[in-house]
């Protein structure tokens, strides 16, 4: 049997607003930011620094009950900083799954370390616990408390997980993982601000996580970012790197290391605090289209819409429907059809051992992956949908 493309993307239409285009994602500015961002240009504090930078991290860290956040340029950025405060050096291997967007791994190149891509799971659509601690006892060689890969002889430095779409992975068996093979543990949140895991915020497990708020995000600064971590002192740190660790000083100019001009500018950091007062509302809109969805799709064969996985609260950042198997080949009509009728779709990323620049990278055996990269495609999913 065929796949009915029609009756789905009639069903995608009945839970979207009447208009001849529905963008995949797009921002909604309803709360102060036209006072916030007019106040920077008035009092001429657009820069580097200002009141709304401080402001901004610390509602994030009140919001995340997360010590401590310090505001970046983009998330990417977060991550890289993530990254060499992890300790990540040059020919490192960093483990990280193919199923993801390209900032996670262009950030692990960034250190000259090489990503080592792993497998998702179907349940979370991220780093799978399971694949991967069968995976590990077979090529790992642990040498006074340093995990090597057996094959390549590179010490493996770290785990780089990723919450897909605001789904988050099983942190709790990904922790155990890493103590058992003295990885450290990184979040790449950027997709993950409102959600959580057991109870909760995403970004808690990880030594250091990263959030981004770009467009396309939960919320946005245009674009931006932000470093998450409990600890004091690897966040005195990341403040130091992200501004060009430049010591303090009434006029010197005196940098003590290798700095970054990853700041996130004040006039962002001003959207940054009108966004985060209407996130609340964001996140129940956000789940109430969700629910419109899956009720829709409940009844529909050869398909079903992504649910968050069990013991988690997801933000649902990005909906998605996931075509049964075999129905896979069903993907690329399914996408004409809907941009066709107005109706934005997306497949998810090509996976990262296959652009060019990952190709030789080490990988494991990535079915689940592969499989997902046929069946997925994400649909609207913007917060203003639900306010028309
Ligand atoms: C958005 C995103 C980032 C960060 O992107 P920036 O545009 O640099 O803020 C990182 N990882 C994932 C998975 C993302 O979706």
């Amino acid at each position: 049997m065929a796949l009915n493309i029609p009756l789905i993307t009639n069903t995608l239409k009945n839970c979207l607003p009447s208009r001849n285009f529905i963008a995949l994602h797009e921002p909604r500015f309803a709360g102060h930011e036209w006072e916030y961002v007019k106040e920077c240009i008035d009092t001429g504090w657009v820069s580097s620094v200002g009141k709304f930078v401080d402001r901004f991290e610390q509602q994030l860290a009140e919001f995340t009950n997360i010590n401590h956040a310090i505001a970046t340029v983009n998330g990417t950025a977060a991550l890289h900083i993530c990254l060499l405060l992890a300790g990540v050096q040059t020919d490192d291997e960093v483990l990280t799954p193919a199923l993801t967007f390209i900032a996670s791994t262009n950030a692990i190149a960034y250190c000259r370390a090489i990503p080592h891509f792993i497998d998702s799971t179907d349940r979370t659509l991220g780093v799978d616990p399971i694949s991967l601690a069968d995976y590990l006892a077979e090529i790992v060689q642990i040498k006074q408390g340093i995990s090597y890969n057996r094959q390549t002889q590179r010490p493996i430095r770290a785990l780089l997980v990723m919450h897909t779409f605001g789904h988050p992975v099983e942190l709790d068996p990904l922790l155990e993982l890493c103590q058992r093979y003295h990885l450290i543990l990184i979040e790449d949140a950027a997709e993950g601000l409102g959600s959580y895991y057991q109870g909760q915020h995403v970004g808690h497990h990880g030594k250091l996580s990263a959030l981004s708020f770009n467009g396309n995000k939960v919320i946005t600064t245009g674009g931006g970012g932000a470093i998450l971590t409990q600890d004091a002192s690897l966040a005195k740190q990341a403040k130091h790197l992200t501004t060009t660790a430049k010591l303090p000083h009434a006029w010197r100019f005196d940098h003590d290391q290798l700095g970054y001009n990853y700041r996130l500018p004040n006039i962002n950091a001003a959207l940054g605090c009108a966004q985060l007062e209407q996130l609340p509302t964001f996140l129940e809109a956000k789940r109430q289209l969700a629910q419109r969805y899956q009720q829709a799709f409940a009844t529909i064969s050869g398909v079903r819409v992504i649910q968050e996985p069990i013991e988690t609260i997801s933000n649902y950042w990005l909906n998605a429907l996931l075509l049964e198997p075999a129905y896979a080949d069903q993907q690329t009509a399914l996408l004409t059809e809907t941009n066709q009728q107005g109706i934005m779709t997306r497949p998810c990323w090509t996976l990262q051992h296959k652009l060019p620049m990952y190709q030789a990278c080490p990988r494991m055996p990535l079915p689940v992956a592969e499989s997902l990269e046929a069946r997925l495609i994400n649909i609207p999913s913007s917060q203003g949908l639900m306010f028309d």
